[in-house]
């Protein structure tokens, strides 16, 4: 996969990607990715690639002309066009099935927006808006971030051998299942006896009834999407009744 980001900032993507299972993931070849600066494309001594908002208002925007420019350059490039993200508040809110779909692309490019954000026309440029969550962050830089690192965590090789995002949260819908390492007996605090009793068919169930509870705890939306056996929809109702015996 190739990952490609617009921005103003490109410097901050090699601290974090270059680094850890992401730097791994580059060299084993499973994505790479070129930041490129928006400034490249303009035209002015200043390099400017924001403006004041018509109408008034707090704040600056960013210009469509080095946007339209850049991103139809970019597009025209290599053999594949790439898919296009933009990142706004405004966006659909990203989640582990939207992870999951764009590990199916073989180019993304991510367009990260900065200042009071972007003039509206822009937007056209977009196969799709992303937007994190409920709250606004000052640039698009870390949800790019964010989602590539979601994204490539999921293609073949990514994680090496020893790690698979296979049973983690929201692999199946659920919330992943309580966890736990040496010791077995931290200050009192143990350690689920199943846990440590060597049958593979209880832990199992274990798990799934742990992430069953967990889910309709902390999460009981994400239920309504998850097929959940008779027994197991009565526990997720008592939970969320606060009856859980
Ligand atoms: N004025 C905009 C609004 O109220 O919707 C916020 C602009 S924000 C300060 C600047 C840029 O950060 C946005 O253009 C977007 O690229 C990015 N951004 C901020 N919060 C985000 C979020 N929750 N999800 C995705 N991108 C976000």
């Amino acid at each position: 996969m190739r990952v490609e980001m617009l921005s103003v900032f490109p410097q901050m993507f090699a601290p974090y990607l270059d680094a850890s299972i992401m730097g791994r993931a580059q060299r084993a070849g499973v994505f790479e990715y070129e930041a490129y600066d928006l400034r490249d494309w303009t035209h002015d001594r200043h390099r400017t690639v924001d403006d004041a908002p018509f109408g008034g208002g707090q704040g600056m925007l960013m210009k469509p002309e080095p946007l339209f420019e850049a991103v139809r350059d970019i597009a025209a490039s290599g053999d594949v066009r790439p898919y296009v993200v933009f990142f706004s508040p405004c966006g659909t809110v990203f989640d582990q099935a939207v992870a999951r779909r764009l590990s199916t692309c073989e180019r993304l490019l991510f367009v990260c927006g900065r200042y009071e954000g972007m003039d509206e026309r822009v937007y056209e440029l977009a196969d799709e808006t992303l937007s994190l969550g409920d709250y606004v962050l000052t640039g698009g830089e870390l949800p790019a971030l964010v989602v590539t690192d979601a994204v490539v965590r999921l293609l073949p090789g990514a994680l090496g051998d020893e790690m698979s995002a296979q049973d983690e949260s929201f692999s199946d819908g659920l919330l992943e299942y309580a966890q736990y390492t040496r010791p077995q007996d931290f200050e009192g605090r143990t350690v689920p006896d199943v846990l440590v009793s060597g049958d593979h068919a209880k832990i199992a169930a274990w798990r799934r009834q742990n992430a069953v509870e967990r889910t309709a705890r902390w999460r009981p939306d994400l239920l309504d999407d998850v097929e959940l056996t008779k027994e197991e929809r009565a526990l997720a109702e008592r939970i969320a009744r606060g009856t859980s015996e």
